[in-house]
């Protein structure tokens, strides 16, 4: 595969992300895939799904999970429905996590993504909680030569290098976002990602303006097209390129409200990247 193919999300059945003849007609060759739901992981549906992949010209990079349940509606609804942090549902979704990294071996991808959700205080009890499971997650993946990426912003970079540390796993990585950083006021995203780019396996191409300083934190940024933001679409490249990496840009734009402004954003986000990856690239 050439250096930083373009990528997009795609699911089977979530209704997210852009329909597989949509990125063919812009002429992406990779997606990452949001799982799809429970009953739809068997073996015949991801066959089903790869045979259109396969037609459209789109390998899968990763597999990313998802539950029920979960809500990004603001910052505190997402600190309490996200990944494997609530507490109630744990051990449910870890069981999911394996059902979804077992589609992912019937598609042939090695990596599975996920927001794990807001990593607790190392000092408090539910951080050893989310540990353990983290780790029970990593093993069996282990066992397939999967990697688990872990989508950053919801945490600093110090707390995720943290957190990735006392897994004591080798095959936990990160799949950076530099607009969640801005989104959720977590950190400058370009120090953030020279902080963790040895562990930078998959990165998300998107935008964000940052909160007014007062609600930093609290309330979101606000999510735009690539390149209208405050990440810096030039300097985040070139970042990518000192950091050696060499995988997939894959754009993200959530707009399933507007499927028609979402396909024209994400127009402008392929032109903008291909012209970036020139220059940065010579
Ligand atoms: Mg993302």
């Amino acid at each position: 595969m050439e250096k930083w193919p373009i990528g997009v999300f795609s699911s089977v059945d979530a209704g997210l992300g852009v329909r597989l003849d949509v990125a063919k007609e812009l002429g992406i060759p990779t997606v990452q895939l949001h799982a799809p739901h429970p009953g739809n992981r068997s073996e015949n549906a991801a066959q089903r799904f790869l045979k259109d992949a396969e037609q459209a010209g789109v390998t899968v990079t990763c597999v990313f999970g998802g539950f029920e349940g979960e809500s990004y509606a603001d910052i505190p609804t997402t600190a309490r429905t996200i990944g494997l942090v609530p507490e109630e549902t744990r051990a449910s979704r870890l069981a999911e996590m394996k059902e979804i990294a077992a589609f992912a071996r019937h598609i042939g991808c090695d990596a599975i993504g996920m927001h794990i959700g807001f990593v607790p205080e190392d000092t408090s009890p539910s951080y050893e909680g989310v540990l353990s499971a983290t780790r029970e997650l990593l093993d069996e993946l282990a066992g397939y030569g999967q990697r688990l990426h872990l989508e950053t912003g919801q945490e600093t970079a110090s707390h995720l290098l943290k957190f990735i540390s006392d897994s004591g796993r080798t095959n936990l990585f990160i799949n950076f976002d530099p607009a969640n950083m801005i989104l959720y006021g977590t950190g400058e995203p370009i120090a953030a990602l020279k902080q963790v780019g040895h562990l930078v396996r998959s990165v998300h191409c998107k935008d964000a303006t940052w909160a007014a300083e007062d609600v930093r934190g609290k309330e979101w940024g606000r999510e735009v097209a690539l390149g209208d933001g405050d990440v810096g679409m030039a300097t985040y490249l070139q970042t990518l390129k000192d950091l050696n990496y060499d995988g997939p840009l894959t754009i993200e734009r959530e707009i399933p409200q507007d499927p028609v402004r979402q396909k024209a954003d994400i127009g402008q986000a392929v032109q903008l990247l291909t012209r970036l990856r020139e220059q940065v690239l010579g």
